[in-house]
């Protein structure tokens, strides 16, 4: 069975026409069978779906392959794991008004979309209330004013969902919009877009982000090295090109990153593209994800490893989000 061919789709027919049926997933990676009923099980709690261009670089008829591991539902995700929970960031206390979360100095991260292009099963947002927490026309202004009223507030985040999977007229709309307030100097926007559906970045995108005021960094997320192939990479060129800093957020997991070999192959392969690592975040402890989690000792192990084989801005910044700090926390990784 042939993939069909999607390379002439535009990025918002990949968006829309997403793999999100279990069977056919399994169908068209050569997979057993016998995964179909657990997968539609865990898939009511949490649905599945994967873009065509990420689904292309999954190895067909591995159970392990890194990228599927990351989209398959499995039946663990149903077991409840003491410590787990739905909101493990206690975020709706930082949510000054709808689509707004204000929780660290100079920064604030805006919701723009709850939609994502893919479903990946250790997402702490998976449980997170979006349809009370988009940016629709009646909060838009109000954002505006909360954003325009404090002058301590340097970087706007864009974040979701993935805000990347707004139209290019309301990204265009609140970049003019960001630009008119005088102390905002940066602009962050945190996507897995450009990698999963790379056709994301057209010369429209590159237009907005590339041409405004405002210094514009994206930060990328990206698990494993074979999330990046050829085309990936085209798409992050154009994005230098245009003079986006590009940095990476990974989460750690289990079965998926968590040797020294994958985490090195991921870090040369961004860097092989200009990107640099930023954080390795550990597990946030979301119910359903338990089985992706590993003990901090044994991250700071890995990434000790990592530091005695890598420049150190080949490093990501071993971190967890802890509610009520002031900042991400770093964990320690010291090498004997
Ligand atoms: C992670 C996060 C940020 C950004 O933190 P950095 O350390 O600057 O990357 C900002 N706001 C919120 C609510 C966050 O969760
Ligand atoms: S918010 Fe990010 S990690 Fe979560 S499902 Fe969407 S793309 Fe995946």
């Amino acid at each position: 069975m042939n993939l069909p061919v999607t390379s002439l789709d535009s990025w918002q027919q990949l968006l829309s026409h997403t793999i999100d049926d279990p069977a056919e997933l399994i169908r068209l990676l050569d997979l057993p069978e016998t995964l179909v009923a657990p997968a539609r099980k865990a898939a009511k709690g949490f649905p599945l779906r994967v873009p065509m261009p990420y689904l292309r670089r999954i190895e067909k008829g591995n159970p392990d392959d890194p990228l599927l591991k990351q989209v398959l539902p499995l039946v663990a995700e149903t077991q409840k794991v003491t410590g787990f929970v739905a909101d493990p960031l206690s975020e709706a206390q930082y949510n000054p008004h709808q689509g707004i979360v204000h929780k660290y100095k100079g920064r604030v991260l805006l919701i723009m979309t709850g939609a994502c292009a893919i479903n990946c099963r250790y997402c702490f947002r998976r449980h997170f209330p979006y349809d009370e927490n988009r940016l629709g026309p009646e909060q838009w202004q109000t954002m505006l004013n909360y954003l325009r009223a404090d002058s301590s507030i340097e970087e706007v985040i864009l974040s979701g969902g993935d805000p990347l999977a707004v139209s290019d007229n309301r990204l265009q709309r609140l970049v003019n919009d960001l630009s008119t307030i005088s102390h905002l100097k940066r602009l962050r926007i945190h996507s897995r877009l450009p990698v999963v559906i790379p056709e994301r970045v057209t010369p429209e995108l590159l237009g907005i982000l590339g041409k405004n005021r405002l210094q514009t960094t994206l930060v990328l997320h990206v698990n494993h090295g074979n999330e990046i192939d050829d085309t990936v990479g085209r798409a992050l060129n154009a994005l230098r090109d245009a003079h986006i800093t590009l940095l990476n957020q990974a989460v750690l997991l289990r079965g998926i990153n968590d040797s020294v070999h994958a985490l090195k192959h991921l870090n040369e392969s961004l860097f092989d593209w200009g990107v640099l690592p930023y954080y390795l975040f550990v597990l946030d402890p979301v119910d359903g994800a338990a089985h992706f989690d590993i003990p901090d000792a044994e991250a700071q192990n890995l990434v000790a490893q990592l530091q005695a084989q890598l420049p150190g801005y080949l490093v990501p910044k071993l971190a967890r989000e802890i509610p009520d700090r002031p900042s991400k926390t770093v964990l320690p990784t010291v090498t004997s």
